[in-house]
């Protein structure tokens, strides 16, 4: 049995109560994770409180080099990072290895470079003098992170956070806090000061409320639920907290009949299933131009059956299990709600058949509904799960109407070989990030964020830097006269 425990002021520490760690491929049991509450989140905030000082003083080029140790450290235990990955979250081997345990070491390997190339600004007020900008880090900084890609979403947040010289206190999800307890012995083993990195483990409810209410935590980057981030702006405003959030979405992947197929039935695929659908830019209803509708569906639908369901530890399977009991049976709900709304099942929504391993695991089969009408719950509503919709359209403007007709703006793609169409649709489009031919391709400067319900804020590149500092502005007043 796994016993995870807390990480502050440089050492590991146990916690009266405990949850229990479920994996969800199996259902077995496979140790506790502290139940934290307002005691720890305050011991832990004195720990990074007494760190800030000397690390936000600690020059660019060792915070670069201790984040490049971490990196570095990731790399080296890839294989036992995404095996704890793959326990703790049913996703499949192949995608941990690959993918997400990879890009947890590029965040650190980033940012230490990243930081050694930001810059302030300077302007010269002729006659009068100069002003630059000093961006000084923030303090505190509490990032808070879900289950859904634990390591890379969890560093997405910690690296700018540590390069730019705030101290931090993370809460990883619940669900999967056994990356995050590695990351922590990797940060005691490359001599990162005690108190820089501390992590509490627990519940939203207790360790993450109290996170976002402490008064030494000044400054909050979460990532989570919709309804989580407004519950989390409500508490951090009257406390005039600085707060980045990362929420839910709709995606829509817009398919025109010009696109070249041949790239866009794949990619409309990955985009809607990857990760079991549990990535929040996953493209979950798929608009597809009218002249092309029935043979798009035809295809689109043999591939989503064709993807391989299975023990996630098997290399072979691209389909894990679902997070978790609760999380499987609300998918599934969802489902049951699509038909009801009058929605045609083409395939999935029922349990695929497992090896014995997996026989109490909470999977489900790719699903693909079609028939429902853009305005009805389903199309609406985040359902995190792998469900996708079908829905024809006609024309750029009743596929902008669609596209835009949801409380989320987080991300879109777009398939078409028109380049005119490609651009005008890309202003056109609310959302954060639109993809042109492409899904998840992703550049680690580039402004990540979403607009309406899917957040406030941007991460990645400077704009996570910005977020971790103040630009203070320094005005010094001298005369243009050459004394004689
Ligand atoms: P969640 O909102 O339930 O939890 C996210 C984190 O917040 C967890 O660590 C949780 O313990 C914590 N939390 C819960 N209640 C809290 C509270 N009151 N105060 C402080 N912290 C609290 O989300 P989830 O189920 O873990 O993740 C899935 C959601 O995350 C989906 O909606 C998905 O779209 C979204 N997501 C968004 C992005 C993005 O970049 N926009 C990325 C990944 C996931």
């Amino acid at each position: 049995m796994r016993r995870i425990r807390n990480f502050f002021a440089g050492a590991f520490h146990d916690t009266p109560s405990t949850l229990d760690n479920v994996n969800p491929a199996t259902g077995e049991v496979l140790g506790t994770v502290p139940d934290s509450d307002a005691v720890q989140v305050d011991q832990a905030a004195q720990a990074a409180r007494a760190a800030f000082p000397a690390w936000s003083k600690t020059p660019i080029a060792e915070r670069a080099r201790l984040l490049e140790a971490l990196a570095t450290k990731i790399e080296q235990h890839t294989e036992e990072l995404a095996r704890l990955e793959v326990e703790d979250s049913g996703k499949p081997l192949t995608r941990a290895r690959t993918l997400e345990i990879p890009r947890a070491a590029s965040n650190f390997r980033f940012f230490a470079t990243a930081i050694q190339n930001f810059h302030s600004e300077t302007y010269r007020t002729e006659g009068v003098g100069l002003n630059y900008t000093l961006n000084q880090p923030r303090g505190v900084a509490g990032c808070i992170s879900p289950w859904n890609l634990p390591l890379y979403l969890f560093t997405w947040k910690i690296a700018p956070a540590l390069a730019a010289g705030c101290t931090v206190v993370a809460k990883p999800s619940e669900l999967t806090p056994s990356t995050a307890e590695r990351l922590c012995a990797f940060a005691q083993e490359v001599g990162l000061p005690p108190g820089v990195l501390n992590v509490v483990h627990g519940s939203g409810a207790k360790a993450g409320a109290a996170l976002v209410a402490h008064r030494s935590i000044n400054t909050i980057s979460f990532t989570g639920g919709t309804a989580t981030g407004a519950e989390v702006a409500r508490v951090a405003a009257p406390l005039f907290k600085k707060v980045g959030l990362e929420l839910g979405g709709k995606n829509p992947t817009l398919v025109f009949a010009d696109a070249d197929l041949n790239e866009a039935l794949p990619a409309c695929v990955q985009a809607a299933f990857g990760n079991q659908g549990q990535i929040c830019l996953c493209g979950s209803r798929i608009l597809i131009e009218e002249s092309i509708y029935e043979t798009f569906v035809e295809k689109f639908v043999v591939l989503a059956r064709n993807l391989v369901v299975g023990d996630p530890l098997d290399p072979a399977t691209q389909q894990g299990s679902l997070i978790s009991k609760a999380h499987w049976e609300k998918v599934r709900s969802h489902v049951e709600r699509a038909v009801a709304e009058g929605g045609k099942l083409l395939c999935g929504g029922t349990v695929p058949s497992l090896p014995e391993r997996c026989k109490n695991g909470y999977f489900l089969s790719p699903t693909v509904i079609a028939g429902l009408d853009p305005k009805c719950r389903t199309n609406q509503e985040e359902i995190f799960g792998p469900v996708a919709t079908l829905l024809p359209f006609r024309g750029e403007r009743e596929v902008l109407a669609i596209a835009n007709g949801v409380e989320y703006g987080l991300s879109a793609s777009l398939f078409t070989t028109n380049l005119g169409r490609a651009h005008r649709l890309a202003e056109a489009l609310e959302c954060g990030t639109v993809w042109v031919n492409c899904w998840l391709v992703r550049d680690l400067r580039v402004p990540f964020g979403g607009v309406k319900s899917s957040g406030v804020g941007r991460e990645g590149g400077d704009h996570a830097l910005r977020f971790f500092t103040d630009p203070k502005t320094v005005c010094i007043r001298y005369s243009d006269e050459v004394p004689a």
